[in-house]
This record gives C-alpha cells, sequence and structure tokens, in this order.
C-alpha cells in the first residue's frame, strides 16, 4: 500500500507516517512547514518506503506512481496559529482539500480527511455526538478554522457522492504528546514549556471551561482503526476524559514537580466553553477506546519536552 499524507511533518501527521510505515506501507510527505518541522521527519527520512516532498497542498498536488490513500492532514490546528494565518487556514481547508481529493480521484484512491470538534464550534450539546450540527460563528476570528473544516467535510462528502471516491472523516478532539512544538501555543504545550520553567501558567479566563485530552498513540489507533472500517460519515476520535482548564493546569504542575503558579489571563473571543466527544460511535464501529489516562499522557509529554526541547535550545 502507498500513502500520501499532507501535514506529514506536522504534530499528527509525522505519527501518523510513523504508523502507516509500521504497517508496512509507503508514505509521501508533502508538508508547506508552515506550521510543520524537518525535526519532525529526523525519525521518519530514514525508513525504507518514505518520501518527504516541501510543496503547499493549497497550490496544487502532484506525486507519481501508484496511491492507495491520501490522507489530508495539512493544517494549522493551534488557535493562536491560525488566528496569525486566517488566509493559510482557510486555503488548506478548501483548496488544499480540493486538490488532494482531486489526486485521491485521479489515482482511484481513498480520501481520509482530518477534521475536527471545531466543527461543533461552542457546543449546546453536551457530550457532542456526531449527529450534532453544531454552533459556529461563521464570521469571527475561528471561524477561519472552523468553517474551512465544516467546507472540507462538505466536499469530502460531495465528492464521496458525485465521484464514488472511498472517503473516511475522523472528527479529531483535543490531542496532545511528544513532537508538538514548542511556542505551539495549545494549552498543554504552553503549560509544560511554563511549568518547566518555572514561570506562571497562564490559564484563559477563570479556567472553567472544559477539554477532553487525548494521547496522541491512542488518536493514532483510532485513525488506523476507523480506516479498516466501512464507514464513511464523520467519527469522533478523542478521549472523554473532561477537565477544566485550571485542573489541567494542576495537573501539569504536578507532572512537572514545579514551583509555578497559575495565573489569570484574558479569554480569547469564541473560546468553546465545553468540549467532549461522545465516543459511542467510534467503539461499536472500530471496537476502538482510548487507553492512556491524563495523567500518564502527561507524563509521557513532559518527559518527551523536557529532554527534546533542551536538546532544541543547546
Ligand atoms: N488555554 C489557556 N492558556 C493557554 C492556552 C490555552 O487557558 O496558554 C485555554 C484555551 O483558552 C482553551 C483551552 O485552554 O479554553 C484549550 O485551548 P487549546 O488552544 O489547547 O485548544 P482549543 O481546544 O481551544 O482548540
Amino acid at each position: 500500500m502507498r500513502a500520501v499524507v499532507t501535514g506529514g511533518a506536522g504534530f499528527l501527521g509525522s505519527h501518523l507516517c510513523a504508523r502507516l510505515l509500521d504497517e508496512g506501507w509507503q508514505v509521501v510527505s508533502v508538508d508547506s512547514l508552515l506550521t510543520g518541522s524537518d525535526a519532525n521527519l529526523e525519525g521518519l527520512r530514514d525508513r525504507p518506503g518514505f518520501d518527504a516532498l516541501h510543496a503547499d497542498v493549497s497550490r496544487g498536488l502532484s506525486v507519481g506512481g501508484e496511491i492507495d490513500w491520501v490522507f489530508h492532514f495539512a493544517s494549522p490546528a493551534s488557535p493562536p496559529d491560525y488566528l496569525r494565518n486566517p488566509i493559510a487556514t482557510l486555503d488548506v481547508g478548501s483548496l488544499g482539500t480540493r486538490n488532494a481529493l482531486e489526486l485521491a480521484r485521479a489515482k482511484g484512491a481513498g480520501f481520509y480527511l482530518a477534521s475536527t470538534s471545531e466543527v461543533y464550534g461552542d457546543p449546546q450539546v453536551h457530550p457532542q455526538p456526531e449527529s450534532y450540527w453544531g454552533n459556529v460563528n461563521p464570521v469571527g476570528p475561528r471561524s477561519v478554522y472552523d468553517e474551512a473544516k465544516r467546507f472540507a467535510e462538505a466536499l469530502t462528502m460531495g465528492y464521496h457522492r458525485e465521484h464514488g471516491v472511498p472517503v473516511r472523516i475522523v472528527r479529531i478532539f483535543n490531542t496532545y504528546g511528544p513532537r508538538m512544538r514548542r511556542g505551539d501555543g495549545r494549552a498543554v504545550p504552553t503549560f509544560i514549556e511554563q511549568a518547566l520553567a518555572g514561570e506562571p501558567l497562564t490559564v484563559h479566563g477563570d479556567g472553567s471551561q472544559t477539554r477532553s485530552l487525548c494521547f496522541v498513540d491512542d488518536l493514532i489507533e483510532g485513525i488506523w482503526r476507523l480506516l479498516n472500517a466501512p464507514v464513511t460519515g464523520p467519527v469522533n476520535v478523542g478521549n472523554p476524559e473532561e477537565v477544566t482548564i485550571r485542573e489541567l493546569a494542576e495537573r501539569i504542575v504536578a507532572a512537572t514537580g514545579s514551583a509555578s503558579e497559575l495565573t489569570f489571563v484574558d479569554r480569547p473571543v469564541d473560546d468553546p466553553e465545553q468540549r467532549c466527544p461522545d465516543i459511542s460511535f467510534a467503539r461499536s464501529a472500530t471496537g476502538w477506546e482510548p487507553r492512556v489516562s491524563l495523567d500518564e499522557g502527561l507524563r509521557h509529554t513532559v518527559a518527551w519536552a523536557a529532554a527534546a526541547w533542551a536538546a532544541a535550545v543547546g
């Protein structure tokens, strides 16, 4: 089997490339390196069957040879990243998705979309099942990500219905783990960096908003299982262990053994109040469920960050 992975130098894309290689696939990563990094490809470059192209999928996507699946994982995913790059984010969700779907159609391949829990916006149904249509501000600052991913889902279903392209759509909930970029801006890497430096952890608002965090290995297993299940529509993959952001900060202080305190700062516009996946469908369709608890996953991530980020500075 041979895959193209857009965003292969990103956090999730690089873990997906590694998993596909482990399964005996050949993999071509395509990444613009807007938010991905060469460092994420370090462990992949020397592996047999792996190739990396430096290209922007929003401008076009051309890969020679036979392809079985196109995985479209390219996009800024951290709120500060997509707020800094609004048009590139809209482009990769729209033009990039179109280019990746065209490649899949031309090659007779399947198409696998990395979608997001952000399609539910600031949800008024809790936890969120796939059948919930969401509550998205279509012109707010986050819309560049939310609406691009909603369009990407619609386009994916359009190609499936009009051209018969086999498709998978995974709605990825908050995920963390090794290879998150230092300075990425999301809560877990930000709090870890602050705790390791002995600085105050910047909790937005009063920290009562919730998220449900999935360790990256669990997420990749869910993505793999979904590939092998005959499911066309969107499937939530995430860990339903829900915590407040204040509690997350406290757990990261504990996991690092830091003396850092919490500081409460302004909350971003349209920041969702609560988020938790209903994973009943993933469970019944694929047999998948997460195995790594938040505390265990944070311990792994802290150990990785302490070593990797220190080495990058040194
Ligand atoms: N957050 C925070 N401090 C930070 C970064 C994020 O309190 O330094 C909050 C953010 O406002 C949100 C939650 O943590 O309520 C999760 O944010 P993240 O950026 O990780 O992901 P999101 O779920 O918003 O995409």
